[in-house]
């Protein structure tokens, strides 16, 4: 039987949820608060270049199934991410690898990095990570922690290391190889035209309309009722009404400018990694893409991170033990809600990459859908 289905959110979880509804035959309308489609991923053309509105994203993934599946709706370039820390002026590359070794120590092979390596983490020795400042150390060093993930780090979460959970700076390769691609993946790319024209090919469907500048809450009884089933990809805990208490988030500002030179740093994405520099990084967007743009003119975007207050974007979930534990009670809440499927980096308070939100949005189609 078919049903009437409401989105909420025209981000990659909303979209891709939408996308298999209307293959299936159901009657799909997505509502957006936004005056564009796409969420976080948007992509906007400017003077010929896809500029990232909300910060870099990178297409990396090791699940062939997700790879596969994005394929139908894009294809994706050879960008590799390979970032480069600016720290007082010096330059090393990312993620830890050789390069960086090299410029930090003056190390030529493998066993003289892993000599200072372990040389530095002696500090650490024999005792159990409790914190990231203790953890970064016990990976890499204090050089490494002092240079490259402690500035960013406390700018990044708005607190001090030591008050940090570990499992953050644990996404970070460390390689005793000269390769500064900063993913483990099989694959990645950026979409070829912009994220945009990606998640417009999953909306294009006659079963599927898209209704921008309408936020949820401003009749959310009357679309609980006139509605078979919701898939919900806003905060969870507004949904709720923020009734047992408030996650948190951090939030970003991002401060674009035109620049009338053709390359302005030589590189996608260089991270600012010490503290008295306000933003973490700095993205010329031309990089993204191969030869695309005007040979005169650049784009380039700041991040600065931001603490989130409710009228702000909430970014990043904040995994941390204590907003876990709350979001668990969320989530009971939303199991009672029959009609409504929680789903993406909001809805599941998950600190997703777009892969895994494409994954998570396939299971929740084969759970409530079918095949
Ligand atoms: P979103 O994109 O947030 O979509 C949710 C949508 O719902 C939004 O459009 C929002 O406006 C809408 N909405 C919310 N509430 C309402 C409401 N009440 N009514 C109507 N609409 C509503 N991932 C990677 O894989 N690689 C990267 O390089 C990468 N870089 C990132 C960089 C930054 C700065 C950030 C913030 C994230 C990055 N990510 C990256 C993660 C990626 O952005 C997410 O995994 C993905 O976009 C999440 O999709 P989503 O649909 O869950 O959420
Ligand atoms: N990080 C760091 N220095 C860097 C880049 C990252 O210390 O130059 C740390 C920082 O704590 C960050 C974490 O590594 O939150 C994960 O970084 P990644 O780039 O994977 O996160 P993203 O912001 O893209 O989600």
């Amino acid at each position: 039987m078919f049903m009437n289905y409401l989105i909420v959110g025209s981000g990659l979880f909303g979209a891709v949820f939408a996308h298999e509804a209307a293959k299936r035959g159901n009657k799909v309308t997505v509502i957006e608060k936004r005056d564009h489609i796409a969420g976080n991923i948007y992509t906007k053309e400017v003077d010929g270049i896809q500029v990232h509105e909300y910060g870099a994203h990178i297409f990396h993934t090791s699940n062939k199934k997700v790879w596969d599946y994005v394929h139908q709706f894009a294809d994706f370039n050879r960008y590799t991410n390979s970032p480069v820390a600016n720290y007082k002026g010096h330059m090393y590359n990312l993620p830890f690898n050789m390069n960086t070794f090299s410029e930090m120590w003056g190390v030529k092979t493998p066993q003289e990095a892993l000599d200072k390596i372990n040389e530095q983490r002696q500090e650490m020795a024999g005792k159990e990570p409790k914190n990231l400042e203790e953890q970064a150390i016990s990976l890499i060093g204090r050089d490494i922690y002092e240079k490259l993930i402690k500035g960013y780090t406390e700018k990044q979460w708005g607190r001090k290391c030591t008050e940090l959970p570990a499992f953050i700076i644990k996404r970070l390769p460390v390689r005793l190889i000269y390769d500064n691609n900063y993913f483990n993946d099989d694959y990645q790319g950026i979409p070829i035209g912009g994220y945009t024209k990606m998640v417009e090919k999953m909306l294009d469907d006659p079963n599927i309309t898209v209704k921008l500048n309408i936020d949820f809450f401003d009749k959310k009884d009357e679309y609980l009722k006139n509605y078979d089933k919701v898939v919900y990809t806003g905060m969870i805990d507004k949904f709720f009404d923020y009734k047992l208490g408030e996650l948190e988030y951090r939030s970003l500002r991002f401060e674009t400018e035109e620049k009338n030179v053709g390359n302005y740093q030589g590189n996608a994405v260089i991270n600012y990694t010490e503290a008295e520099i306000p933003y973490t990084r700095i993205i010329e967007h031309k990089h993204f893409e191969f030869g695309k743009g005007d040979k005169d003119k650049t784009i380039i975007t700041r991040e600065y991170p931001a603490d989130w207050h409710r009228c702000d974007e909430p970014y990043y979930p904040v995994n941390n033990d204590c907003n876990n534990a709350l979001y668990t009670k969320y989530a009971k809440l939303a199991k009672n809600q029959y009609k409504v499927i929680f789903g993406g980096r909001l809805g599941q308070y998950k600190y997703y990459n777009m892969d895994q939100v494409i994954d998570a949005a396939l299971k929740a189609v084969n759970e409530n859908l079918g095949d």
